[in-house]
């Protein structure tokens, strides 16, 4: 069997679902087991009609509705879906009008809102899979074994998941159903349902993928793979052909809108091969994320950046041979519940990156004490995914191209992980650079310089670059 999982925009209206049973169809020899996202924007939408009632005491759910009842008859799908989306609507409008009496909302009522999506796009989606001579069935997560502990938002599937998917899908699957599951959503032991955080239907899918011991887990976006580059930034970016998890895992924690970060985990463990896919453009071939990434020699893969950083640099003799010094500062950190990335450490001093969504004020009081703390704000972390063995090579050419373009890199740090280098620059810097160091690895266009290859030949094209041309 396989796993295919389409996101929201994969399926946001009539013409889009109608595309995506095409490939479900395409494939159904192979015993798809289809994950979906919501419908285009809806979980965002949900989460502003909660806001609104909250806060304002105002509910509508009209822009909610739409979307999904003009899906329904455009393709004129019957009275049974309409009656069980009128019952979901129902019960959505019912949850939103307490919260707007109540002028509460809890991170458990806000993970039931927000499953309505999911529940409303399976269904649609299976109906129509139905009407076009397809054994779908439209199951929410929870029926298959979705467990997960009650970290509202966030929440963290139980272990014993993976056997109760596996025994409740392949016994479907068994009966030659195509399941059409939910992703994103799951319920606590107590039956309160859970999400698994903002675009958690890429690990639903994996987790499925890994419990069935699944051939492959296609995930289907609206890019052609994953690309060199953010295509925002540099229009020239081109897909990468292969990939290993732990690359992925990087370019995701670094900013490239790929997977969600966490997804890799449970395919990297079984083993089992992820291929990112275009439903816009299914005969591009994607990339494919497995153990080992693509041939080498490859000098890098891709490149991110992730805007919006703090930098934090200490300065303290103190810190010169004194044990502990690192574990005091960074449990400040974790006093305050902030996450660090990246970290960078001299005799002494250190430095450190964080998310510009943090409050510092007491950290820095506290830091104080033992360092001289500055903060550097509009900060962007780059970040190069490539073969590390061959750092040096790379990260000559990296500080060629930053020189190249007059940017002073302010932090370097080369990631445990061995796949990845990350440094620290302005952030009104960082798209030039992107731009510059794209050009540089990659060359000018495909059919350019580095040589007439087809997209997808990105593994390679690092090769042919040139050292110190974007100098
Ligand atoms: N619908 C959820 C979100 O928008 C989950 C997903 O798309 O994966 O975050
Ligand atoms: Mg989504």
């Amino acid at each position: 069997m396989i796993v295919m999982k389409f996101g929201g925009t994969s399926v946001a209206d009539a013409e889009r679902i109608r595309n995506v049973t095409e490939i479900v169809r395409s494939q159904e020899k192979r015993k798809p087991v289809v994950v979906l996202s919501a419908m285009g924007n809806t979980t965002d939408y949900i989460l502003e009609a909660a806001e609104d009632a909250l806060k304002r005491g105002f509910v509508s759910i009209e822009k909610l509705e739409e979307p999904h009842l003009k899906a329904v008859a455009d393709l004129e799908l019957g009275p049974l879906v309409k009656t069980e989306l009128k019952t979901l609507f129902w019960e959505l409008g019912s949850l939103l009008t307490g919260i707007s009496l109540t002028r509460e909302l809890t991170g458990r009522t806000r993970d039931c809102l927000v499953s309505f999506g999911e529940r409303l796009s399976v269904r649609i989606a299976a109906a129509y899979m139905k009407s076009r001579k397809i054994k779908a069935q439209a199951i929410d997560a929870w029926d298959v074994g979705f467990v997960s502990d009650s970290s509202f938002g966030r929440a963290e599937l139980k272990n014993e998941s993976f056997v109760r998917i596996a025994s409740s899908l392949l016994t479907v699957i068994a009966e030659g159903i195509t399941p059409v599951i939910t992703g994103f959503i799951a319920k606590d032991e107590n039956g309160n349902i859970t999400t698994l955080g903002r675009g958690g239907s890429d690990l639903s899918a994996t987790v499925i993928a890994a419990a069935c011991k699944a051939e492959e887990v296609q995930v289907w976006k609206d890019v052609d793979g994953i690309l060199t580059a953010d295509p925002k930034i540099v229009p020239d970016a081109r897909p990468v052909e292969k990939i290993s998890y732990e690359e992925a895992a990087e370019l995701a924690y670094f900013g490239a809108q790929v997977l969600h970060p966490r997804a890799m985990q449970p395919c990297m463990k079984s083993g089992t091969p992820v291929l990112v896919k275009n439903s816009y453009n299914p005969k591009a071939p994607g990339t494919r994320i497995e153990i080992k990434g693509g041939k080498e020699p490859s000098l890098i893969r891709a490149i991110t950046s992730r805007k919006n950083i703090i930098l934090v640099d200490l300065v303290s003799t103190y810190m010169l041979g004194q044990p502990g010094y690192l574990a005091r500062l960074f449990s400040e950190f974790a006093a305050a519940g902030i996450s660090v990335d990246m970290v960078a450490t001299s005799e002494v001093s250190v430095s450190l990156t964080l998310d510009a969504v943090h409050d510092l004020g007491v950290v820095k009081r506290e830091l104080s004490r033992i360092a001289a703390v500055e903060v550097k704000t509009d900060k962007a972390i780059v970040t190069i995914v490539g073969d590390v063995r061959r750092s040096s090579e790379i990260l000559e050419q990296i500080f060629g191209v930053c020189r190249g373009v007059g940017v002073q890199v302010q932090m370097v740090s080369q990631g445990a992980s061995k796949v990845n280098i990350s440094f620290i620059v302005n952030d009104e810097e960082a798209p030039e650079l992107v731009k510059a160091l794209h050009r540089h690895f990659f060359g000018e266009k495909p059919g350019g310089k580095t040589g007439g290859k087809p997209a997808g030949k990105t593994g390679e094209s690092g090769k042919g670059s040139g050292r110190g041309k974007g100098a």
